[in-house]
Parts: structure tokens; sequence; C-alpha cells
């Protein structure tokens, strides 16, 4: 389990959702600092203010972190401060970011496009895995749809579909999906049900206030109450970093059929 805000807001705002959320169970700390903002008048991010922050609250709770990079510039600053790198939906075919994450030794979450197919998907790994990084995770985010009733539809079928083709470990992001805070746990459910290794989840302890994703976001009361449901399921739920990194792995495009 990823969980943890979308946005790093304030030092005191990430600690006390690190905190909430690693009591709780969560393996790894989420959190933007470079955020990828449809308008540039919305909150961009705190910058490498933000990295501080969460280096300081995997520090404190012993949760490794991952964070979004959205320039291949800043590839080596982000990597300073985290522990996984994200690609996130709207930069999954930067072809030049890719290849500059391949190249920074620590694992990267690579999110589906809103519009991409899982060919596309796949294909974009491939970019990372050819440059010899072999710790690559997937996350299937929600794709376009037609109805505004959820954000994003969230394509569930694309864990089993995926599973036939990569050992990669793929992990779903209800939260972005659906958009909506009380669908997250039901598709957080349904995703392990489908054969997911993971979620990443938002949580926010005043969604109203938050300054972005806030209707998306979980209480820590919430969140802790599906990690103790996805617990009681599967206890291994949420160690994805924990695998064997020794065991031999083929390059995605030869496990292809
Ligand atoms: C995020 O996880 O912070 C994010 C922006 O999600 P996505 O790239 O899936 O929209
Ligand atoms: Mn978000």
């Amino acid at each position: 389990m990823i969980a943890g805000p979308c946005a790093v807001e304030s030092r005191e705002q990430t600690l006390a959702i690190a905190r909430a959320v690693a009591r709780s169970g969560a393996a790894m700390l989420r959190g933007g600092a470079f955020k990828p903002r449809t308008s540039p008048h919305s909150f961009q991010g705190l910058g490498t203010e933000g990295l501080a922050i969460l280096a300081e609250a995997s520090r404190a709770t012993g949760l490794p972190v991952v964070t979004e990079v959205l320039d291949p510039r800043d590839v080596e600053l982000v990597a300073a401060h985290a522990a996984m790198l994200q690609i996130g939906s709207r930069n999954m075919q930067n072809f030049p970011l890719l290849r500059e994450v391949g190249r920074c030794g620590l694992p990267v979450l690579l999110k589906r496009g809103a519009s991409a197919t899982l060919d596309e998907l796949l294909a974009a790994a491939d970019y990372i895995l050819e440059e010899g990084n072999q710790r690559v995770v997937l996350c299937e985010r929600g794709v376009r749809g037609f109805d505004p009733s959820t954000r994003y539809v969230l394509d569930l079928a694309a864990i089993p579909a995926l599973r036939l083709r990569t050992p990669l470990p793929l992990i779903v992001d209800p939260s972005h999906a659906t958009g909506r805070r009380e669908l997250v746990a039901p598709m957080a459910l349904a995703a392990l049900a489908a054969g997911a290794d993971g979620i990443m989840v938002e949580v926010h302890p005043d969604p109203a206030h938050a300054l972005s994703d806030g209707r998306q976001a979980l209480l820590p009361g919430d969140f802790e109450e599906l990690a103790d449901r996805l617990a009681a399921l599967a206890p291994q739920f949420g160690r994805v970093l924990e695998r064997d990194r020794s065991a031999p792995r083929n390059a995605v495009s030869r496990s292809r059929a």
C-alpha cells in the first residue's frame, strides 16, 4: 500500500499524513513536489522544498518515498530525495524522461496514460528496461471515458491482461481513477480481487482545503479502515518493493506473445 497526499502542501501536513499512513500499515509514502497540473494557474507544487519535506517525512517514519518527476533535468535532484521515481500518466510517453529514469538507479513507478493502450504502456516500460533498469512497477489509474460520474474509468481488466504479458509488478490507483473518495475503498478491494500487487491512494486530513484532488482524498481514518480490510484479505499486500530483486526477469518485449 502506497499512501499519502496528492501534493506536499507543507511540512506539518506531510509529516502528519506520513505518520498516520505508517501507523495504518502503508509500505510507502507518496506525495507530489512537482505537480503536473492541467492549468498553469493551479498550484504547481513546492518543488525542491517539497522534496526536502518528503525526505524528512521518510526519515521520521521509515517509509520510503515515491514522488513524481516531470522533467529529465530534475531526475538527479528528485532521485537524491526519494526511493522511487514516479512517471505520471501525462508523461507516460515522454521518451527522453523515460530514458533518463531508466539510468537513475532507482525503481520507477510508471503510470498508464489516460488514453494509452496496454501495448503502449508496455512499450513505454521498455524504454526504462532498455536502459538497464529492471525495477519498474506499472500502475493502472483509469482511462478516459464518456461519463463524468467518475473522473476516469478504472480498467481493472488491465491487471489480469498485463499479468499474462509481463513479469513486472502491477498496482492500481483508485483515487485518480474514480476522483471520488466514496468509491476508493470498493475499487481498492476490487483491485486486490483482480490480482493487483498493490494500491496507491491519496490521503488528506482536511480534504476540503486540499490544494489539489481533495474530492478523492481519503481521511486518515478511512485509510486505516481500508488498510485493515486489505491486510485481512491479503497479508502480503503492500510489499511490492520487497520482492526478490535478484530473480531473473525477461524484458517486457521478449515476454510478449
Ligand atoms: C499522481 O499520482 O500524483 C498523479 C498526478 O496521477 P496521474 O499521473 O495518474 O494523473
Ligand atoms: Mn492527485
